[in-house]
């Protein structure tokens, strides 16, 4: 998936001129047809060319992703129609549209091209303002479902990634952990005594209060591999791909300094006159057959005694015996 979830998604263009180039693939075991579609798109995308279904499936392994492909259907080797069932095969290549073209013609072949994943079919030889035309409506609905898709894992109030792009996130993260032996570190942050915060100042200033420390958070996850998120009401996450259980816990004092610096008046705190968060810090060396719910766990325990332990503070889980073995090993 080509998109930030910690950055709101680019507005969608207003009128059908304003497509961004795109990077479309040609397949085609033909050099003329291939020269033919490049003319007539050279001029609005970024045209790249394959001349066999084997190297257009090479293509989308080894280059960045293009926005659409238009692929012949009948080529020596790998044909067209193998080759975009195993493009939709493949979670990473499902979503690029992919647009028969052929001399194919019958209703049966034209079924059976589409029942292969395809989302259009036009036959050769091609009229340049026809395959255009389609290329543009077919380019224009893949941005808007992108952008749908964007949203649907971004949190409406703050504009960082919502649960469910963290649940997910967690599941990928996990599974990369397992299998680069690679520690994953999760923080659970939750604002001290918020309810009074609504209660004194209301709801609205509450959100604009949650929409700051979100902002916050964020900005202190920016490697690739860290994501933060609104795990719920006024409690985030922050996942830390790669984080030693000390890299965690420098992060969560960073965090927690940063939100005090915000400086956010907070009358009817207990814990200070301003706003603060306490945090639960987890930090696990998983293996095949654990699951990412020890992880959370772990964090919600320490969010937990955190917050016994007087708020505005972070509390740890123990980190288990393969990553303290780890960590030694490490040196
Ligand atoms: P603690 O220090 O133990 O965390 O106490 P708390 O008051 O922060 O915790 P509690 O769970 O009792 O209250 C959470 C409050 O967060 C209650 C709820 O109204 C508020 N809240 C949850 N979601 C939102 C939201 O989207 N906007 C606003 N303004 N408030 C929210
Ligand atoms: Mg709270
Ligand atoms: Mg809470």
């Amino acid at each position: 998936m080509s998109f930030d979830p910690q950055h709101t998604a680019p507005p969608l263009p207003d009128t059908p001129t304003a497509i961004p180039k795109a990077r479309l693939l040609i397949v085609d075991d033909q050099p003329i047809n291939i020269q033919t579609l490049h003319r007539i798109f050279q001029g609005d995308h970024e045209v790249f060319m394959a001349t066999s279904g084997e190297q257009a499936l090479q293509f989308c392994r080894s280059q960045r992703l293009p926005d659409m492909i238009l692929l012949d259907i009948v080529m020596p080797g790998m044909d067209g129609l193998e080759v975009c069932r195993r493009l939709k095969a493949e979670p990473l290549t499902a979503d690029i549209p992919v647009i028969f073209i052929t001399s194919l013609s019958s209703p049966q072949e034209e079924t059976t091209a589409l029942e292969a994943g395809g989302v259009d079919f036009i036959s050769k030889p091609v009229n340049p303002a026809v395959v255009r035309a389609r290329v543009r409506t077919h380019l224009t609905l893949k941005a808007q479902s992108d952008r749908l898709r964007a949203l649907a894992f971004i949190d409406g109030l703050t504009g960082i990634a919502n649960r469910r792009r963290f649940d997910e996130a967690l599941d990928v993260e996990w599974r990369s952990a397992i299998r680069c032996s690679e520690p994953l570190a999760l923080l659970l942050i939750d604002i001290d005594q918020f309810k009074r915060y609504n209660d004194h100042y209301g709801h609205p200033a509450g959100d604009a209060c949650l929409q700051a420390v979100a902002a916050t958070i964020a900005r202190h996850a920016a490697r690739p591999h860290d994501l933060a998120a609104r795990y719920g009401g006024e409690e985030f996450a922050c996942l830390l791909g790669g984080s030693t259980l000390a890299g965690a816990q420098a992060k969560a004092e960073a965090i927690r300094h940063a939100v005090e610096e915000l400086q956010l008046e907070h009358a009817t705190s207990a814990v200070a006159p301003h706003v603060t968060v306490s945090l639960g810090v987890a930090v696990c060396l998983p293996a095949q057959g654990d699951e990412a719910q020890q992880l959370l766990a772990g964090a919600d325990a320490a969010l937990y005694q955190a917050k016994a332990d007087g708020r505005n503070r972070q509390a740890s889980a123990p980190a288990g015996m393969r990553y303290l073995a780890w960590l030694e090993q490490r040196g």
